[in-house]
């Protein structure tokens, strides 16, 4: 399903730069257990209220989702975060789910071009060797002072010595500036492009405070691309937050436990991952639903009830011969 998208060619305009498909990657906790649920379990420790210690035992997942619109951002790969068995001196964790799916990842799309994007985790030297060299991908990821406090202190440094700038970019009419080839601060052998954006906004009591994002990226930044990048820099975010907020508080609610057995666990997420592909699908092209303003819980509803109630007829059916464009926007 996901190739024939991508192969049909629908979605090319939305390429970053005209030719990376942006691929998100995002770690979020699904269950979280006060005792042992499987010998899968990852476990951390945490202190109550009243200074006691409780075990915690809890699962997480790592997804890697492409963006082929605004509107159309779908599972490309998922890789559930786990110990492999109860007593593993060292736990599982995203990072290292992210090695395998982004090895997984290659193997089923060797020739597709990537840009990889994360926050601040990602962000490291192994990791942008990873990319560049053995994926030959490009990458985005967010940059935070606490991260690359080298890189940080690099930057404000080329910061003050002058600059490429811009203003009046995207839709606050922030600034924007960049520098490429950072070297000497990237670590030892990885040199990279660092770019920022900027904008005042003003908080309930209309006070003012600057907003500021710092990414860094394997592209080189141009005055002519670097609003492009800063929308891609920000989609991240922006999918993060209501990618799976979506997914979880929405119509799929994939927080609620449906089973306490792991594999059917897992099977419920995949099998959630491919309705939010169909769904996604469907609100983008389906004209009357725009129309009709009903919230996406609403049109779920209806869906399902046309499955159980609608007898398919023979008109329907010619439809799946006809060769139908359909527009996306
Ligand atoms: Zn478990």
């Amino acid at each position: 399903m996901v190739t024939s998208l991508i192969r049909g060619k629908q979605f090319n305009r939305n390429r970053l730069l005209g030719k990376y498909w942006r691929v998100i990657l995002d770690g979020t906790g699904l269950f979280c257990f006060k005792e042992k649920h499987c010998e899968n379990c990852l476990r951390t420790e945490r202190r109550t209220d009243d200074g006691k210690k409780e075990k915690l035992y809890y699962h997480k997942v790592l997804e890697a989702k492409i963006v082929l619109g605004d509107s159309m951002v779908i599972s490309l790969g998922t890789e559930f975060i786990e110990n492999e068995k109860e007593d593993v001196e060292k736990q599982d964790c995203e990072t290292n789910a992210a090695k395998r799916l982004m090895e997984r990842i290659k193997k089923d799309y060797p020739r597709l071009p990537i840009c990889i994007q994360g926050d601040a985790l990602y962000a490291t030297e192994p990791m942008m060797e990873l990319c560049r060299e053995k994926y030959h991908w490009a990458y985005i990821f967010t940059q935070k002072d606490t991260r690359q406090k080298l890189l940080d202190e690099g930057f404000e440094w080329i910061k003050s010595g002058g600059i490429k700038k811009a203003s009046g970019l995207c839709e606050e009419k922030g600034t924007g500036c960049y520098a490429n080839h950072v070297e000497e601060v990237a670590g030892k052998k990885e040199s990279m492009n660092v770019f920022e954006y900027e904008y005042e906004k003003k908080d309930k009591k209309g006070k003012k405070y600057r907003v500021r994002f710092r990414w860094i990226s394997s592209l080189e930044l141009t005055g002519k691309n670097l609003e492009e990048m800063i929308y891609a820099g920000r989609g991240r975010w922006k999918i993060e937050n209501e990618g799976f907020n979506n997914q979880k508080n929405g119509i799929y609610r994939i927080e609620h436990l449906n089973s306490r057995n792991s594999n059917a666990m897992k099977n419920h997420y995949l099998l959630t991952q491919i309705s939010d592909i169909l769904m996604q699908l469907y609100l983008a092209w389906n004209p009357y639903i725009k129309k009709l303003k009903q919230t996406v819980k609403n049109t779920s509803s209806g869906l399902l009830e046309s499955f159980r109630g609608l007898t398919v007829t023979a008109e329907d059916v010619s439809y799946i011969y006809r060769y139908t464009t359909v527009y996306l926007e």
